[in-house]
């Protein structure tokens, strides 16, 4: 890694940036350039910085990301930590910038007597990531949350919208191109703070009885496809404990994939192939990834 910083611009610039450092399956091959801004501004004067034909990435936490070994050509932009506004607008409103933990806007709620957003406290990654993926757990949707967001476009200017201008749908979301998210203004209820705290703990035991929790994975490899649960059908097919080279199929959850250590990101690729060939092959299912698989292979 070459750290170096760049005339105008604040944050850290690093030259081909190891992204199994940022990856929850912790592999993943070599962004060419990884920016870590101070703050908004300065983003906004990175990406205005970027030649027309530099390809841009923006990563959250990286925990529903996998990238190839091969690595990421054009930048990277680091949002973790970095946007890290938190904050109660009025009685029905938080503010939560995308470098956010979502865990943490969850309690954050709870604190305060508001309900609403404790399934968050599931979502291992940033608000900017659930605002991508329209996140969700134990019945709550990221979306449902939002009656604004506010963005970056690649040239570094900032608008505010509403839900209305995105096409939202199961772990789906479409909006104008070319743009991202900085912020989120989430809609809660004023409440019980203490009940909402024992919801948290209560979802947060279900899931680690249920889930691998604290090996190297991405949680849920497929969307459940319409009536049946993705992990069911994986299961049935006998794929429970399959591996190749260091990736192998969860035997707590069928829809989980962990790096037992050694995995490369073309053992877990070929592994998720495998899978969707099986169900496909035994049941008829074209499962859909909810994963997001980037870069290049090697
Ligand atoms: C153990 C485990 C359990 C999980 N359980 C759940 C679950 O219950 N429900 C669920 O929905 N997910 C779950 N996930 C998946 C993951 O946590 C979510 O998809 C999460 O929302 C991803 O956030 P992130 O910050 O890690 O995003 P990343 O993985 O970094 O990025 C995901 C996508 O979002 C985009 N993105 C990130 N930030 C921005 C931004 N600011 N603007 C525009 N695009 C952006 C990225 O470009 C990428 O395409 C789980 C993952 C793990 C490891």
């Amino acid at each position: 890694m070459n750290a170096t910083s760049h005339q105008h611009l604040r944050g850290e610039l690093r030259t081909d940036e190891p992204m199994a450092r940022h990856t929850s399956w912790r592999v993943g091959g070599p962004a060419d350039r990884f920016y870590r801004p101070v703050d908004a501004d300065d983003l906004a004067a990175f990406l205005r910085s970027l030649s027309a034909d530099e390809s841009l990435f923006w990563l959250g936490l990286g925990s529903n990301l996998l990238v190839r070994d091969g690595g990421i050509r054009g930048a990277v932009v680091s949002t973790q930590g970095v946007l890290d506004g938190l904050e109660q607008v009025d009685a029905n409103t938080v503010r939560a910038e995308a470098g956010v933990a979502c865990a943490k806007v969850a309690r954050f709620c709870a604190r305060r007597d508001l309900v609403g957003a404790e399934f968050l406290a599931g979502i291992p990654g940033t608000m900017g990531g659930a605002l991508a993926m329209n996140a969700g757990a134990f019945g709550g949707e990221t979306w449902n949350l939002v009656v604004a967001v506010e963005t970056l476009d690649r040239g570094g200017a900032h608008h505010t919208r509403a839900p209305a201008e995105y096409e939202v749908g199961y772990r789906s979301v479409r909006g104008p191109e070319n743009e991202y998210f900085l912020a989120a203004h989430l809609h809660v209820e004023p409440g019980d703070g203490e009940a909402s705290a024992s919801r948290i703990k209560g979802l947060l035991e279900r899931r680690n009885a249920t889930q691998p929790i604290g090996l190297p994975s991405c949680g849920s490899v497929f969307r459940n496809p319409e009536g049946d649960h993705a992990a069911r059908l994986i299961e049935a097919a006998g794929l429970k404990g399959v591996c190749i080279g260091g990736a192998c199929v969860s035997e707590k959850h069928a829809n989980f994939i962990i790096n037992t250590g050694d995995a490369t990101a073309s053992d877990i690729e070929a592994l998720i192939e495998l899978v969707w060939r099986t169900v496909q092959k035994e049941y008829g299912v074209h499962l859909q990834p909810e994963v997001r698989i980037v870069g290049e292979s090697q």
